[in-house]
């Protein structure tokens, strides 16, 4: 019954890799195809998300100053995975279940990406995906690939048990056709899946490589009880709310929008409050920012008085709609939201939600893209064009990868960080204290004592590496920007290919 499409790019075949694959998967229409959600705002004529992602890239491309061959072989999806299986649904019920992993390059390996469940899921959105994490780790300099993966089903509609047997027989599937291994390709969650099918997955690998000592490492993302990193859950929020801070204190970022250098009063809009929208709106919350507006796909909550971050959460959690939350207007057509007046926009949901139908009403100064492709290539013009401030996916939505490099690095050091380091880096602190109250003539509190000495956590060692991370990869898109006289996003995308290049054309191109 399983139907694998299974393509991999051979040596010298290049052309003829791209041809089959086209011919295998179906017309290039079919690959460029997109549905209801993601097309509610967007013209016929606009391109779907991978031609969108292709646009951005050629763009990049033309002012990068790297070689045409080069360039072929960064834009192409390496290899595609495309299965069929039937899983038992109830005793007298099987249905097929559809699903993809796209390898959209393997110049550094393991390759890198998460797995989406959702009915939305087809393979142009697959690859779309896979190429934009080749570019987002090259930006924060992760040395992976990049790669995606996707299950065509709706997880609210089936149970915890129905879930883990697709799960696991997805896994199964990678497995088999060597799509997984904590040195080949290593996946992660996205909309649809969170530690639990992390957990599932490392789980089923483990079935089938029981000798591998490193099978943590297959997958990110998972409970810290399974070998996750403390930190990971919330790191592509943080990450997000690190990427707009570091923007707003560059002078050229305040000139363009107007805005000021401080979070503290800034009024925020979040469109999706799943993993990445809700961590994202409760560091900004956390850091004084009003948020006014969350938008999810039944309704949108709006408050311009601002909305309580934990409490709408909990909310949304016992009664499963933002509906009856405190005196939050209820918007039924949620992805008017982002028409609000706000400082800046988070679209945290899905590809494609700011296309040509809806981009001349967008009012917020700067747009942080912490989703995957929300804004089309005509709806970034006309942004940039009017003076808006986008940071891109790329860039801002990199945290997610950052951590998940962290925790397949514990993986495979099989050590919690800090733990052989934190007790020797008190116990000298506290000797230069001593050191320091002798000659100083006064003794600490015990309080500052402790303040000072205290040895870093996991989570400590997880976050400032992410912010490290982040205001480094701002800062190089910036100086890109100024170089190249760019938006950001075609000033990312340029770092992004010029430091594949520099990698495979150092490795000395032996298999082009
Ligand atoms: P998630 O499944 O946890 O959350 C997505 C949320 O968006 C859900 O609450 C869902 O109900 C809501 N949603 C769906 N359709 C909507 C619509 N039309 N309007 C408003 N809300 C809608 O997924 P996530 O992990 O938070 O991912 C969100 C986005 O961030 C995706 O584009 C994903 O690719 C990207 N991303 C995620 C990570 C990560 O670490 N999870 C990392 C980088 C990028």
């Amino acid at each position: 019954m399983v139907v694998p499409v299974l393509l991999r790019r051979t040596p010298g075949t290049l052309a003829a890799a791209i041809r089959l694959h086209r011919v295998a998967v179906g017309a290039p229409a079919a690959r460029f195809m997109s549905t209801h959600v993601t097309n509610a705002a967007c013209e016929d004529h606009e391109p779907g998300f991978l031609g969108s992602v292709e646009t951005f890239f050629d763009r990049a491309a033309k002012i990068s100053g790297v070689s045409e061959k080069s360039l072929t072989g960064i834009k192409v999806v390496d290899s595609v995975l495309s299965v069929k299986f039937p899983v038992e649904i109830d005793p007298d019920t099987h249905i097929i279940i559809e699903g993809y992993r796209a390898q959209h390059s393997r110049h550094r390996l393991p390759c890198k990406g998460g797995i989406r469940f959702s009915d939305e899921v087809d393979l142009q959105e697959v690859e779309a995906l896979a190429s934009l994490m080749t570019y987002k780790c090259a930006v924060v300099d992760v040395p992976f690939g990049g790669a995606k993966g996707g299950v065509k089903l709706n997880p609210k509609k089936f149970t915890p048990a129905q879930l883990e047997r697709i799960t696991r027989r997805y896994t199964m599937e990678l497995c088999q056709k060597n799509f997984i291994g904590p040195g080949v390709d290593v996946p992660a969650p996205d909309v649809g899946t969170g530690p639990r099918e992390m957990s599932w997955i490392m789980d089923t690998y483990r079935q089938f490589n029981p000798q591998d000592v490193n099978a943590a490492g297959c997958v990110t993302g998972k409970p810290v009880s399974q070998g996750g990193v403390r930190g990971r859950n919330e790191a592509t929020g943080l990450g997000v709310y690190y990427g707009v801070r570091e923007f707003l204190q560059f002078p050229e970022v305040q000139k363009m929008s107007g805005l000021t250098a401080e979070i503290a009063g800034k009024t925020v809009i979040v469109q999706g409050f799943g993993n990445v929208g809700y961590w994202a709106a409760k560091f900004f919350h956390n850091n004084g920012a009003k948020i006014i507006g969350i938008g999810e796909h039944d309704v949108a909550a709006y408050d311009p008085n601002g909305l309580d971050v934990e409490a709408i959460f909990k909310h949304r959690l016992e009664k499963g709609t933002f509906r009856g939350f405190g005196n939050a207007q209820i918007i039924e057509d949620p992805i008017k939201i982002m028409e609000r007046e706000c400082d800046i926009l988070i679209p945290a949901a899905l590809e494609r939600q700011i296309g040509l139908k809806n981009v001349k009403n967008i009012k917020a100064k700067l747009i942080g893209e912490a989703a995957n492709g929300p804004i089309t290539p005509a709806a970034h013009d006309y942004l940039v064009s009017q003076g808006k401030v986008v940071i891109p996916d790329l860039l801002l939505n990199a945290g997610g990868v950052t951590v998940s490099y962290f925790e397949w690095l514990k993986n495979l050091s099989h050590v919690r960080f800090g733990r052989m380091s934190r007790k020797w880096e008190e116990a000298g602190k506290n000797k230069l204290l001593t050191l320091v109250e002798e000659n100083a003539g006064r003794q600490l509190t015990p309080q500052e004592r402790r303040a000072v000495i205290h040895g870093a956590e996991e989570h400590e060692l997880v976050y400032s590496g992410l912010e490290d991370t982040m205001i480094g990869a701002c800062e190089e898109t910036r100086a890109t920007a100024a170089l190249k006289q760019t938006d950001f996003r075609t000033a990312a995308l340029v770092n992004a290919i010029q430091k594949i290049s520099t990698v495979t054309t150092q490795s000395g191109q032996m298999f082009l």
